[in-house]
């Protein structure tokens, strides 16, 4: 057997739950159930992430756009102190968001925009991601990323919902979007406000046949697919708790209120499926 990789002395990126609200209602939503949040600890939060090593941080949650400048205000810090930043968002909030301020562009703040699109029918998108969700206002965010000459991952969660719809997707992605990369996500059960198992469970032989037809068609764009057993994320929640995803929850590694980020890394069991998990990042 060869000798394993050593492991970095940071995660590859914190993944910072800011909060745990949402404009949208998935019901495959593995993020945190929404409640009130302590605004305070998001600077307690940054400071921890500021005081780390750690090269990138990604701003998701819940949708971090409903926070209003936070994320503006935080992801210029990250920046100034050389961390590459990465927004995760459905989309839907990006151009109001911009609108608010107009000295405001999204490549002072960002190196990288995820946006999430589970699919070109406007139908299917909406019967995946609720019935708030507007795909023309997904698209809209896509546009205004790729103006902005930042780069662009778009993300999709497979299931057994949308899996005969990716190939569609794939030809778009391929012929009119042409994002850095993107991501295919195996939908995962996990989570306490994940309340679509029974009709989004899909199985890992039948993910790994769509999104390889996805890569196929996908052509030149960079395709990163995770199954959900192997996925995993270096988190800190909008708590200032530090979760590792085990089985369909978390548990607790730790609170940044008390320890550091880079110490709690060395004591996460996980981080060598991290690193694997967050290979895509090194790539755009
Ligand atoms: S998956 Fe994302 S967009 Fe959907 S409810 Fe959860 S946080 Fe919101």
């Amino acid at each position: 057997m060869g000798e394993q990789p050593e492991l970095p002395v940071t995660p590859p990126s914190v993944d910072w739950w800011m909060t745990s609200l949402c404009n949208l209602t998935c019901d495959y939503c593995w993020g945190p159930v929404p409640s009130k949040d302590d605004r305070s600890l998001r600077s307690v939060i940054a400071e921890s992430i500021l005081a780390s090593r750690t090269p990138a941080v990604t701003f998701c949650g819940g949708e971090p756009l409903v926070v209003g400048d936070d994320v503006w205000t935080y992801s210029r810090a990250f920046r100034e102190a050389g961390k590459k930043t990465i927004l995760n968002t459905n989309g839907e909030l990006l151009e109001s968001s911009l609108d608010r301020d107009p000295q405001r562009a999204i490549t002072d703040h960002f190196d990288v925009v995820g946006i999430s699109v589970d699919a070109v029918d406007p139908d299917v998108h909406r019967d995946m991601r609720g019935k708030r969700a507007t795909l023309a206002r997904a698209m809209k965010a896509i546009s205004l990323v790729r103006d902005s000459g930042v780069q662009l991952k778009i993300a999709t969660v497979v299931s057994n919902v949308n899996k005969d719809h990716i190939a569609d997707m794939a030809r778009v992605v391929n012929e009119t979007i042409q994002p850095s990369v993107w991501r295919l996500y195996q939908y995962s059960s996990r989570g306490e406000y994940n309340r679509g198992v029974d009709r989004h469970r899909l199985d890992t032989e039948e993910f790994v046949a769509v999104t390889e037809e996805a890569k196929r068609i996908a052509g030149n764009v960079n395709v990163a697919a995770s199954e959900s057993a192997t996925a995993s994320c270096f988190i800190v929640s909008q708590e200032a708790k530090i979760l590792l995803p085990v089985g369909d929850d978390y548990e607790v590694l730790g609170d940044v209120r008390h320890d550091s980020i880079d110490s709690l890394w060395r004591q996460d069991p996980l981080a060598p499926e991290v690193v694997a998990y967050k290979t895509w990042l090194q790539r755009v």
